[in-house]
């Protein structure tokens, strides 16, 4: 197959020839032309006498000087892509740019453009160079001066990195300028620069050595009141860095801007952040439960860069995991922190297993640090984050919290103020704790989720339990056979009273407290002086991202459910009933069978439900089936997505039936008339009350719908109303329409929240869905230039409907395809982000993918596709 680009690989890597110590920057704001002057101060770095290329993307050059004199035209070539001068002097110089760009008429949303009227940049990954020809690569570190400039009606703020130094007037004109300086070295993608007419809250921090840091969140004027809950977090996650971490806020100020057209979630610019507006802007009208945590955790998270990231970045791309595992891991354990730890557990393994797994099975498949792309876009996915995060905890798991901390301290001493690799974050683990680390290192670089499969004995007469554990790492595209791992498998050996039993050895692997050092391809671990038959619950925590393949009876499961103390098995012992029960019930569909349910499982569900010694956000939880791609993802081939939705279906109303007095009382008793609050706990009985309401409507009776319509009119916060209308959505009640029709009135201009209604009607799983999705494009609400809007409708048809996305006569593909190759041309991102839904598309039963490689061959055929959706489509169909 044919690319656009030679691929970038790891093993090319070289030092750059040259070194940028300053940059100082004058941006003339202007909507379509704006005027951008790079003033450079560059030196070789060493002997190597090379040519100096400067990276561009789409510019126009307007002129050149070197050390103050025009460069004449013969001493360099320039392109829309590159700035090369041939023959550089070999001593520090000084290189003047001008380039003219056009803010409007960039739909890509990467370099400079503007988000309704507010000019905003996002320069990560290679966005800066659409800005000016620039050594763009993140082993290249600068301090910048920044000068911004702009019309003072149209931009009164304004904004870069850093501490602002001075401001003012320029004379005889109606423009205005700031000045920021930032002390810090960093590489160009985090830069940043907005100018905009926007309203602010403003707050302080007072760090724990006593400096006073200015504290402030731009947002759409009138969206103040949406912004407590984001600096809240704010300042929770700054108190938390510094004692998990001891990291110290290092500028005067600190300020996040909020956006509403903006292609990932938000951005780290040092002292600078932009943010998508979804996830700064809550208030219990507007942002359910799940909005207000993703709130916390992205905030949270993009602060937590400026040590993991900003101050410590990364050598090159392929080290993108370095800042992005480890800082979702700082983010998932400060939600833990503030939170409930094992629910927190559970709802991030649940995302990895639906997002990751999935990736690690497919096409898409690579490692935690890939070693070759053609578009570095690409690589911003659950594998690098998500799993990039699981191995960090591993680590932590297999040193012990102590030696991780000593590990994680000598890392900021060693390299701050450097661009680094992962071979240099292991050392310091290494070096703190005298650990050999060159086999879990294999976690950076084997794609695949490993197997591992387990069997337990118990010999009563030697009072000796043996586990016996097998490990392998499937084949993935470009890896065919794998090398052993190191995988720390957490366990407890339950006893009958289910508490964990004492052992006096374990021999055959290194044991070290709580955690088997699972090494070699098989091994067989066993324990003496073990006093009565264990359940074994392993992999506890999910110690692992591994998937643990062990055939414990259901009565087993039962024991594990009711009794393990720890939270996270119990939640897998349910889960794997349920699986069981739903894998069953769709080979029963298939073969024109009657499914049946286990009404043991069933009664134990009730259990939970009723069990006040659980938390209810745990108890959410448990009572929460998989999802209909969870169970295709268990099934991996010859998948039928109907024949899921009809098993899955069938499972719910058994439960509604068989439950249907207990949840209801439930239900009834958890009602409240305490006023609205964020807080974790009250947020986990909404959890649970709503989680119940969902399966009393399961079994799509008239009374379990008109208690949803109830709930609907009577809640008076948006998770209550989200979740009451979801149960009518998918369930395809007739009395959606008008429950849908009383949300859009009541939420019309309000782009966030109808975001929200956009989303529950592509989700519908109901055959006239995709003709409704496709009237929606025309909704004057819906903007093919705004990802959050794509995400909404188009993406959650794509990723989270499953019947309708594969419907049999593969219109979902058709309509899905057709829209990527129309959003290409203009936002080539988004455009391959939603081509990503189609990386499962082996696993389908054979008349829908033939049909879904008819969709992808039609795209791949197409004229002048971006490198983005060229490089997901070659590798989707390879
Ligand atoms: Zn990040």
């Amino acid at each position: 197959m044919k690319t656009d680009t030679a691929p970038v690989r790891l093993s090319d890597y070289r030092p750059p020839d040259y070194l940028i110590d300053t940059v100082t920057l004058d941006f003339r704001l202007s909507p379509n032309a704006t005027r951008v002057t790079s003033l450079l101060a560059i030196r070789p770095n060493g002997d190597t006498r090379r040519p100096l290329v400067l990276a561009g993307d789409q510019l126009k050059l307007v002129s050149v000087t070197l050390d103050g004199a025009p460069l004449p035209k013969e001493r360099y070539r320039a392109t829309p892509d590159a700035l090369e001068i041939a023959d550089p002097p070999q001593r520090p110089f000084k290189l003047e740019i001008v380039t003219e760009i056009d803010p409007a008429g960039n739909s890509k949303l990467m370099g400079l453009y503007r988000s309704e009227r507010t000019y905003c940049t996002q320069c990560e990954a290679e966005g800066f160079r659409r800005m000016t020809y620039f050594l763009d690569r993140p082993d290249v570190l600068s301090v910048y001066t920044t000068r911004i400039e702009a019309d003072r009606t149209e931009a009164p703020v304004l904004l870069s990195n850093g501490n602002p130094i001075d401001a003012g007037s320029v004379d005889g004109t109606n423009r205005h300028y700031a000045l920021w300086h930032d002390p810090f070295p960093k590489p160009a993608y985090l830069f940043a620069v907005v100018g905009g007419d926007l309203g602010v809250v403003t707050d302080h921090f007072k760090t724990t050595s006593g400096r006073n840091v200015e504290l402030r969140i731009y947002c759409e004027h009138g969206k103040e009141d949406r912004c407590a809950y984001a600096m809240d977090s704010l300042k929770r996650s700054m108190r938390w860095d510094e004692v998990a971490f001891g990291r110290e806020y290092d500028l005067d100020i600190f300020m996040i801007v909020a956006v509403s057209d903006f292609n990932m979630g938000a951005m780290e610019n040092k002292g600078l952040n932009i943010f998508n507006d979804k996830y700064v802007l809550a208030d219990p009208d507007t942002a359910t439960d799940g909005d207000f945590a993703h709130v916390e955790g992205v905030i949270a998270h993009e602060y937590f860069h400026n040590w993991t990231g900003n101050r410590i970045t990364c050598r090159d791309w392929f080290q993108l995991c370095l800042k992005e595992g480890l800082t979702v891991f700082r983010d998932q354990e400060f939600s833990s922190d503030e939170r409930s730890r094992p629910v927190k557990r559970i709802a991030d393994v649940r995302t990895l297993q639906a997002r990751q797994f999935p990736e690690d099975a497919g096409p898409l498949a690579h490692p935690v640090r890939p070693e070759v792309y053609h578009e570095i876009n690409n690589f911003y996915t659950a594998t690098v984050y998500e799993k990039g995060s699981e191995v960090i905890r591993m680590l932590k798991s297999i040193l012990g919290a102590k030696d991780f901390r000593a590990g994680m301290d000598l890392y900021f001493e060693r390299h701050d103020g450097q661009a680094v690799t992962i071979e240099d974050f292991l050392a310091c683990f290494a070096d703190v704790s005298g650990v050999d680390l060159a086999q879990f290192k294999l976690w950076y670089s084997q794609a695949g989720t490993p197997e591992i499969v387990a069997n337990g004995s118990y010999d009563a007469k030697a009072r000796r339990y043996t586990l016996s554990l097998a490990q392998n790492v499937p084949a993935t595209p470009g890896q065919s056979t794998k090398k052993p791992m190191h995988i720390p498998v957490r366990f407890g050996l339950v006893g009958p009273n289910g508490e964990d039993l004492a052992y006096d050895a374990a021999v055959g692997a290194a044991v070290t407290g709580d955690v088997i050092h699972l090494m070699e391809p098989n091994q067989t671990v066993v324990f003496s002086g073990v006093s009565a038959p264990p359940v074994p619950s392993l992999l506890r925590g999910f110690s692992a991202p591994a998937k643990l393949m062990m055939e414990l009876p259901p009565s087993d499961l039962l024991f594990l459910l009711r009794t393990d103390t720890d939270s996270f098995n119990r939640w897998r012992a349910a889960e794997t009933l349920a699986m069981r029960q739903l894998i069953a019930a769709t080979t029963a569909v298939r073969m024109n069978g009657a499914p049946k349910y286990d009404d043991a499982f069933v009664d134990a569900l009730g259990e939970i439900a009723e069990n006040d010694a659980l938390e209810p956000a745990f108890r959410a939880q448990a009572l929460q089936l998989p999802g209909e791609a969870d169970i295709a993802r268990e099934i991996g081939n010859d998948v039928d997505p109907d024949a899921i939705a009809a098993g899955r279906n069938g499972l719910r109303a058994a439960i509604a039936s068989r439950l249907a007095a207990r949840l209801r009382r439930l239900h009834q008793a958890l009602g409240s008339s305490m006023p609205f609050s964020p807080d974790a706990a009250s947020a986990g009985r909404r959890a649970l009350r709503n989680t119940l309401l969902d399966l009393i409507a399961g079994d799509g009776a008239t009374e379990g719908i008109a208690l949803a319509v109830e709930r609907f009119r009577a809640a008076d916060n948006m998770t209550d109303r989200m979740a009451a209308l979801a149960v009518l959505c998918h369930n395809g009640a007739e009395a959606r329409l008008e429950a849908l029709d009383a949300f859009h009135r009541r939420y019309a201009g309000d782009a966030l929240v109808i975001d929200k209604w956009f989303a529950l009607q592509a989700t519908t799983p109901t055959p006239d869905t995709l003709t409704r999705v496709k009237t929606l494009l025309d909704h004057p609400a819906f903007s093919i230039g705004n990802p959050n809007r794509i995400r909404s409708l188009v993406g959650s048809f794509a990723a989270a409907n499953q019947t309708q996305f594969n419907r049999p006569d593969g219109a979902g593909y058709d309509f899905v395809a057709d829209f990527v190759l129309d959003l290409d041309p203009k936002n080539p991102q988004t455009a391959a982000r939603l081509l990503a839904s189609f990386r499962s598309w082996r696993a389908l039963e054979a008349g829908r993918r033939q049909k879904a490689e008819a969709a992808l061959n039609r795209v791949v055929a197409a004229p002048n596709l971006s490198r983005d959706t060229r490089d997901i489509i070659t590798r989707t169909i390879a």
